[in-house]
């Protein structure tokens, strides 16, 4: 951001009527020069203040999205080279590329895998977010039958790939109201994309043989109205391209170079055959800065290890990654099933829930909000003490479905055993294993 929190505070209405989240006026703008609050959280600022401080707060790289409702995909909007600087703020869109030659069966599994591999982690749903359909056949027709069938089969977001101005259109015809990314305006077609563009409010990908025709393009399409823009600067090599990336993010960045401010498109899937080969360059780009990242098909084998990756590099590294509090059920627990209780880090809370389901005794895992830390951690913070278990037991409604009333805590908190059995009489405590691996064999023992 340009403006400073001063500079900022200067234009805000200085009532400090705190319906902006905040108590004052000059700890929103502070927030706001931080990146921490939206502009639109302060109903009272005037037009003209909101004018200038829209234009001086947009983010270098602009968010694009692609698609609707639940399944629409926003990237770009980044505001730091490196994620230890703040965070990066939107993660990278995996696509996987269907194309018109293709013979049916083959469209289907790859549809079937794009919907079926998907994971829940750490409480999180992890899945690819875009189905690219390419034009081989130049075929209009044919083009426009196999979006209609990948609309069908998916809320997904689209992206017709084409550089044919009339196949695009046909693509358009069937999936227009879904926003699809246009891919991909060149030297050749700008006129006829831009108006493609335009007429469907859709955001277009723009191709080029190098970064100084990339700018050109993109100045000539933002001066023609059309402003939601991918960058593809054409380089299929992992070099090239890796260079390329770092040149746009940095000219966007530290030089404001607005023509290179977007979000990128990179394509693994025409850099390589190996598929192997293919999942480790994108690796490379969930890091290094890709926006929408192409495959030439999905593999449980690659694909999750790419979507933990994104996960990773995509929290935010100045907060412990956490958990909802709530009851878990696990496998499908009755009024006699054990119950445990354990943190609301996610790690924690992927190993303990791991191993209760590796044991496969039917359970319920009580996780309490401990601002995100571990166990001992938290213990020695004071946040998983008696004080604060107890109270959490009471009202998390654990008592109305199990019968019995035990409780197993974590081996590390055996020192609140005590504390637990004064703060909730009516239950015992257990002390369970220090360590997440031994808790199979101590659940298998239980006895409501
Ligand atoms: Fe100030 Fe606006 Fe926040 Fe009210 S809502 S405190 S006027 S910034």
């Amino acid at each position: 951001m340009a403006l400073t929190g001063i500079e900022i505070f200067k234009l805000l209405p200085k009532t400090n009527c705190g319906e902006c989240g905040v108590p004052t006026c000059l700890a929103f703008a502070m927030n706001l020069a931080a990146g921490r609050a939206e502009l639109s959280a302060c109903p009272y600022i005037s037009e003209e203040a909101k004018a200038k401080l829209e234009e001086a707060s947009a983010p270098p790289i602009r968010p694009v999205t692609i698609g609707i409702g639940d399944r629409a995909l926003k990237v770009g909007g980044e505001t730091v080279m490196f994620r230890h600087e703040k965070r990066f703020e939107n993660p990278p869109g995996f696509a996987i590329l269907i194309t018109d030659t293709m013979d049916e069966s083959e469209v289907n599994s790859r549809l079937e895998r794009f919907s079926q591999l998907q994971y829940e982690r750490v409480g999180l749903t992890l899945r690819p977010d875009l189905v690219a359909v390419k034009d081989e056949s130049g075929d209009a027709e044919r083009f426009e039958a196999l979006v209609n069938k990948v609309k069908q089969s998916s809320d997904c977001g689209i992206i017709l790939m084409s550089t044919n101005p009339d196949i695009l259109s046909a693509g358009l015809k069937a999936c227009a109201d879904r926003k699809p990314l246009l891919y991909a305006a060149t030297e050749d077609n700008l006129e006829r994309l831009t108006d493609l563009a335009k007429e469907n409010s859709c955001p277009v990908a723009v191709k080029a043989s190098n970064l100084e025709e990339l700018t050109q393009l993109t100045t000539k399409l933002t001066e023609a109205g059309v402003n939601d823009i991918v960058l593809d600067p054409g380089s299929r090599t992992l070099r090239r391209a890796y260079e390329n990336q770092i040149w746009i993010r940095s000219a966007a960045l530290n030089k404001k170079f607005r023509p290179l401010g977007f979000p990128t498109i990179v394509l693994p899937c025409e850099m390589t055959d190996d598929p192997m080969k293919e999942a480790v360059i994108a690796s490379v780009f969930v890091a290094k800065y890709g926006g929408i990242i192409v495959l030439s098909d999905f593999q449980g084998e690659s694909l999750f290890p790419l979507l933990v990756e994104r996960l990773n590099i995509y929290t935010d590294p100045q907060r412990p990654l956490a958990t909802t509090q709530g009851i878990y059920e696990i496998s499908g627990p009755d009024e006699n099933s054990p119950v445990l209780i354990t943190t609301n880090f996610s790690l924690t809370y992927f190993l303990v829930s791991g191993y209760i389901e590796s044991s496969k005794i039917p359970s319920y895992l009580l996780v309490m909000d401990t601002e995100g830390l571990s166990v001992m951690t938290s213990w020695a913070a004071g946040k998983f003490v008696a004080d604060a278990i107890a109270p959490f037991v009471k009202k998390c409604g654990i008592a109305d479905k199990v019968k019995h009333h035990k409780l197993i805590i974590p081996g590390h908190a055996a020192a609140e055993s005590g504390g637990l059995e004064e703060e909730l009489p009516d239950w015992e405590i257990l002390v369970g294993p220090r360590e997440g691996a031994h808790i199979p064999a101590y659940i298998k023992t239980w006895k409501p």
